[in-house]
């Protein structure tokens, strides 16, 4: 099988295995317990907290673990909701994640807010200042993706930190689709909150982690026996929390090579798709070294996923006809993309663990479907 889904997810690295394997299987103990074994695990996991904090430009006090993205985006989003006293407006843009999208939606019901979704220009950039233009007295929060994970796109989140800084407003970046990606530290970063997912950089799956910055007033998201500083009860994940720092350190130490690398088959990727009348849907230039989503007018996009498989190769579909694929399709519609671009959209997003040799057989075979699938 080759692999070009990885912003969906990616194979946990298998050093990471080695390391979860160990406190699975020998250093288990509940890290809350006092006996000798459970210091031994606590150990670990503050260790693994202090170096995501230094990996993050971060201090270990303001990185809370989580069991996935969606819920650190659902509890720096419901925090700030529930500190917002009389204001009701939350902005955001149209291309967020839908765990951004459906968390505001079901705060809208719940809680009578207001949501502005600033839409993206066609390259699939929202602007920083279109954003800026809609804050005001009313404004609470702010949400903002750093990366696209349809298009890879690079969002202005650093530039819109800068300019809401010191508006005593609440910010939130889903930083997931950064990490391994591009450098991102939150060292001079203005923002509150920020979210991350371990399955997503060679980590495993069923940890998240939330950056809380210092003096963010911050709501206990789940109650119960008062772990992670009475923030978020429940027994903490240690095999999982020992394993994402791991990653985590592999992704960052290994950014440069990978970057420049994924980035020439990229455009090995590009030649392809031009020659066989495709349209490239990522702007190049501003975008995360392993996306590029791509348009091959004449054949829908799950036909050619599907197609794919049956070759032994695997592509996100940014069409919302699948229930199972991740529906990037508003994406590219908030794009303005014409409705055939956006029907016959593929993701295709590599990792450092693709090869040269995976890339001139996709292109291969995706030569070959091309010219039986078109109608
Ligand atoms: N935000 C973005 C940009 C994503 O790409 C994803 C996952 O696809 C998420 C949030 C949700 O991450 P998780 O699967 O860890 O909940």
């Amino acid at each position: 099988m080759i692999y070009l889904d990885n912003n969906a997810t990616t194979r946990l690295a298998p050093e990471v295995l080695e390391i979860m394997t160990r406190y699975y299987m020998q250093d288990y103990a509940n890290p809350n317990s006092i006996h000798s074994m459970g210091l031994t695990a606590n150990m670990a996991m503050e260790e693994a907290r202090e170096k995501i904090a230094s990996l993050l430009g971060a201090n270990p006090r303001e990185i809370f673990f989580t069991s996935c993205a969606t819920e650190s985006i659902n509890w720096a989003l419901r925090t700030a909701t529930s500190f917002r006293g009389n204001r009701k407006k939350v902005i955001t843009s149209s291309i967020e994640h839908k765990a951004v999208l459906n968390t505001f939606k079901d705060l809208k019901n719940t809680h009578d807010i207001e949501i502005v979704q600033v839409p993206p220009e066609k390259d699939g950039v929202v602007l920083a200042e279109k954003i800026l233009k809609e804050i005001d007295d009313d404004t609470y929060l702010v949400s903002l993706m750093a990366v696209n994970n349809v298009t890879g796109a690079i969002q202005p989140f650093e530039q819109l930190g800068n300019l809401l800084a010191k508006k005593g407003i609440f910010y939130h970046i889903d930083a997931v689709q950064t990490i391994g990606k591009m450098p991102f530290s939150l060292k001079n970063s203005t923002c509150d909150f920020a979210s991350f997912s371990a399955h997503k950089f060679h980590g495993p799956k069923g940890i998240g982690i939330l950056y809380v910055r210092k003096n963010t007033k911050l709501r206990p998201f789940i109650t119960g026996g008062g772990q992670e500083r009475g923030m978020r009860s429940g027994t903490q994940n240690v095999p999982g929390i020992v394993g994402t720092a791991l990653a985590l350190e592999l992704a960052v130490n290994s950014l440069e090579e990978t970057s420049t690398r994924l980035n020439e088959y990229r455009k090995i990727i590009i030649e392809t798709v031009k020659e066989i009348g495709g349209v490239v849907n990522t702007p190049f230039d501003h975008s995360i070294p392993n996306t590029l989503n791509v348009s091959i007018p004449g054949i829908r996009g799950e036909i050619l996923v599907n197609a794919l498989s049956e070759e032994g190769i695997c592509v996100g579909t940014s069409s919302a006809c699948s229930s199972r694929s991740d529906g990037g399709q508003y994406v590219l519609e908030a794009m303005k993309a014409n409705p055939e671009q956006t029907a016959s959209a593929i993701r295709i997003s590599m990792s450092r663990e693709t090869t040269e040799q995976d890339i001139l057989t996709f292109i291969g075979v995706l030569k070959k479907l091309v010219a039986t699938l078109k109608f």
